[in-house]
């Protein structure tokens, strides 16, 4: 089976979303291997989004995920990596995730879309390090 990082964004914490989000994990067949809130501090984020330092919307990224607690989960299961980002849903909550999905079903804008899932074994690999060391 697989690993993957799955956030809950200060969005969907104060949206009161924790429990919709974790039940459709759940539902899926997926488990969890760790869960935290947590307040992310600047560097934690600044190194979660390492990837987009070049692009015009990093400084209001780094803003938004510092913003408020985010619910940090390990998530496992067979392909379990896609499995979420299909529970996910596209980027932009309107133009790409479809009715059905968490950002689909209570999104509306691109930046505060809810939650972030790995895209990739190596990412997994990686954000787990950073949120949960030594899992
Ligand atoms: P995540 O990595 O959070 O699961 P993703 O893989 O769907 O999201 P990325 O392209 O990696 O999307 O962008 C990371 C995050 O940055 C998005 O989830 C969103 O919160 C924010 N973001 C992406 N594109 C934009 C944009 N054009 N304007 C504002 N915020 C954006």
């Amino acid at each position: 089976s697989e690993r993957t990082l799955v956030l809950v964004k200060p969005d969907g914490v104060a949206r009161a979303l924790v429990g919709e989000v974790i039940s459709r994990i759940e539902r899926k067949g997926l488990t969890l291997a760790a869960l935290e809130l947590r307040t992310v501090s600047e560097e934690t984020a600044k190194a979660h989004y390492a990837e987009h330092v070049e692009r015009p919307f990093f400084p209001s990224l780094i803003e938004f995920i510092t913003s408020g607690p985010v619910v940090a989960m390990v998530v496992e299961g067979e392909r379990a990596i896609p499995a979420f980002r299909q529970l996910a849903g596209g980027t932009d909550p309107v133009e790409k995730a479809t009715p059905g999905t968490i950002r689909g079903d209570f999104g509306l804008e691109t930046q505060l879309n809810l939650v972030h899932g790995s895209d990739s074994p190596e990412s997994a690999e990686r954000e787990i390090g950073l949120w949960f060391p030594g899992l």
